[in-house]
Order: C-alpha cells, then structure tokens, then sequence
C-alpha cells in the first residue's frame, strides 16, 4: 500500500529538521526520512557549533544572505525555544603586519553582507580582553555565538511533531520517481514503505547527490559532483585561557584552524582542510603537529602534549581542490522543472547558522 503525504525531507541533519519543521508550521503533512538510528548523526553533530556572524562570503551569495538572515532568526528562535547558546564574540587576528590588510579586506566584505558591527582592535586593546593571544591587530565579531547543535535539532524536531511531522529513522530513500501527483518514494530499512509525496525536500548532506541521482524524471545534468573536503579537531586537555572564539585569516577550502570553545568553557581547535575520496571520520594524531604550529602563531604559550585528537567532519562541497570557493545550491523547477522538488546542494558552513533562513528559502522556492 501507498501512503499519501503532502511533504518528505530527505535527512534529520539540522537543515532537514529545520525544513520539516518550516512545511509542519505551514499545515502541510510532513515525513522526515532518516537513514540513520538518530538524528543529526552526520555533519550537523561535527562542526564548530558556531553561530557566524555573515563575514566571508561573497555579497549577494546565498551564504552571505542566509547566514546574516539566519543569524538573527537562531538567536530569536534559541531564545524562545531555550536552546543554549551564547553570544561570545570571535576575534579575528592578524599574526603578522602583512596580513593587516586581509582584515581590512574582511571587515569591508562583511559590511557589504551587512555585517556592520565589527571593531577593529589595536595591540592594547587585545591584551585587555584576551592578555594570552599574540597578533598585531584583531577584528571584534560581537554577533558571532555558540549553540548547542543538538539541542538546537531536538527543539526543531519538537516543534516539527507537535505540527504533526513524523520522524522515521532506519528509513532511507531508496529512490524516488517523478509522477503526476509528484514523488513515488520508496523507503528501504528494517520496514520498507512505498509513499507519495507532493512536495520533496533533498536535504542528505554528504548524500545529497547520491539521492538526487536516484530521482526517476530528474535529469542527470542537474546532479553535481560533491567534493568532500575533511576537517579535524583536536580538544585542549585543561582550562583554555580565551573567553572569545579565536579566528586566523581563512585558507583555501576553510576559514584556518581556529579556538572554538562549547557552552561547557572547553575549546578545540580545529577544523584544517583535507580533501578524502570517502566518508571516513578517523583523526591521525600526526596532524597535531600542524595544528601546534598554526596555533602557536596566535597563542605561543600553548603547552606541548595539550592537543588530544577530538573528531572530524567532511564539508559537502560543490567545488573541488583549487577551485573558486561555490555558493549553496537550492536547485527547484526553475532550474530543473520537476514541480515541487527542492535540492541543497553543497550545505557546508554555514548551514547550521543559516538552517531557519535556508528553510524558509526552501519554502519560498516551493511557493509556499
Ligand atoms: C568541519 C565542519 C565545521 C562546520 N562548522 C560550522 C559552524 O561552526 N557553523 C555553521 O553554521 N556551520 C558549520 N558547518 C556546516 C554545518 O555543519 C552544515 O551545513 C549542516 O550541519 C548541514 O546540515 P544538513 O542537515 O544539510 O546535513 P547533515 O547533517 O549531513 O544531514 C543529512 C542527513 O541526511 C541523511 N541521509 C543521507 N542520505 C539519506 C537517504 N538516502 N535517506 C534518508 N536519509 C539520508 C544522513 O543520514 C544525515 O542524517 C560545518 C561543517 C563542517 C563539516
């Protein structure tokens, strides 16, 4: 037997959940397909839980717009959901004299992102706040913060059901035919189903090619090659002496190995930027000695032996090794004419800071 739904979402990462929880607020019965035993087992439980303020990204992008819109609506929405978070602030530092005019460059594509709040900081003004860090200058963030991601996916997910969403865990698309009354799913694990859904939200991350090349009626020109691009952190073993997260200038593929801290006060550092052929989320303890280099230049005090492997996660990428840094892709019937088909391609950070805008975004290409 087939079932009939208005709307399925392909993966509970914290943008399927948030999309789930944007058409359940909207009447629309929704399913959450998740090929996993959790929630949020994937990229959204293995980044830096930080919420950005909109600096890096190139105007008019959808990540600049996204994530200085979904800034705002976190913030609200962690407010009034209790989700915890903090508003810590970010430095962004110069290390060298050289490297002052990448802050310059920063602060002025920030502000035509509409970032407009960040404060240049001489040399005193930094030993004041953060007496441990060495740089020669430094950009106060004010707006960046840092959330409880999981929280953050439990309260969407909440919100989500009690609108009459459902969750079905172990349930992964197996593939998915365009129809008339728009997608035939069929839904493999331990109870296989068969489902018919007006309305389909492609939101599998790492996966999300994959299942778009499943889709029977999309054509196959509309499906990217992702990149997957690994990031590791290592934990401080002890009390880090930052109450601000710690940011150097971005390097190719990822915004430089930084001092993020969680809602407990313990930081890590981390992500760098490897480029993997396969999902694999090992830590080599040899990388730490990258990471003493690249943290020494802004915290020359760090303790040898303080670095403990922590994790990692693979950025989705739509550009590869090399190649000009790719905005997200929200791919609807403009681009491949299949009515009520959404794919998010290419939702690496700042999709956790973005998740509400890119919902609503998602929506707005729904016509919803
Ligand atoms: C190293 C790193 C650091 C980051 N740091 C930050 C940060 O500090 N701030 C920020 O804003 N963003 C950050 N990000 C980005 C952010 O984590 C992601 O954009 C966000 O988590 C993406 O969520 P998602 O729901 O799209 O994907 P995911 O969390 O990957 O969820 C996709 C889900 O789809 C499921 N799935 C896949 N295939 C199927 C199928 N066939 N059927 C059913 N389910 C399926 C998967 O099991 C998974 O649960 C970072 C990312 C990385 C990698």
């Amino acid at each position: 037997m087939t079932e009939k739904i208005g709307a399925a979402v392909i993966g509970a990462g914290v943008v399927g959940l948030a999309c789930a929880r944007a058409l359940a607020l909207r009447g629309i019965e929704t399913v959450v397909l998740e090929a996993n035993a959790a929630i949020g087992m994937e990229t959204s439980s293995r980044n830096s839980e930080v919420i950005h303020a909109g600096i890096y990204y190139p105007a008019g992008s959808l990540k600049a717009r996204l994530c200085v819109a979904g800034k705002s609506m976190l913030y609200d929405y962690c407010a009034a959901q209790h989700v915890a978070h903090r508003r810590c602030g970010k430095l962004l530092v110069a290390t060298t004299p050289a490297q002052e005019e990448g802050l310059a460059a920063l602060r002025r594509k920030a502000e035509a992102n509409g970032v407009l709040d960040l404060q240049p900081l001489g040399i005193a003004q930094l030993k004041a706040l953060e007496p441990e860090l060495r740089a020669s200058a430094a950009l106060l963030s004010p707006s960046t913060g840092i959330v409880d991601s999981h929280g953050l996916m439990l309260a969407l997910l909440g919100e989500a059901e009690a609108h009459g969403a459902a969750l079905a865990l172990k349930s992964p698309l197996l593939r998915a035919e365009a129809n008339d009354g728009g997608f035939l799913l069929e839904v493999g694990g331990a109870e296989p189903m068969r489902l018919q859904a007006g309305l389909l939200i492609n939101s599998a991350g790492l996966h999300a090619a994959r299942v778009a090349a499943t889709i029977d009626g999309l054509d196959v020109r509309h499906v990217p090659r992702l990149h997957l691009a690994r990031g590791h952190y290592f934990s401080l073993a002890g009390k880090a002496p930052f109450s601000r997260l710690i940011y150097p200038l971005p390097e190719p593929g990822g915004l430089g190995v930084h001092i993020t801290l969680d809602l407990g006060g313990q930081a890590r550092f981390g992500p760098d930027v490897e480029w993997v052929d396969t999902i694999d989320y090992a830590v080599d303890p040899r990388r730490a000695e990258v990471f003493y280099g690249e943290v020494r230049k802004y915290w020359p005090d760090l303790p040898d032996g303080a670095l403990q492997p922590a994790y990692s996660g693979i950025r989705p990428k739509l550009a590869g090794p090399g190649e000009r840094q790719a905005d997200f892709l929200v791919q609807s019937h403009a681009t491949h004419g299949l009515p009520g088909l959404i794919n998010l391609f290419g939702i690496e950070s700042p999709g956790l800071t973005a998740c509400l805008a890119l919902a609503e975004h998602a929506c707005g290409e729904l016509g919803l």
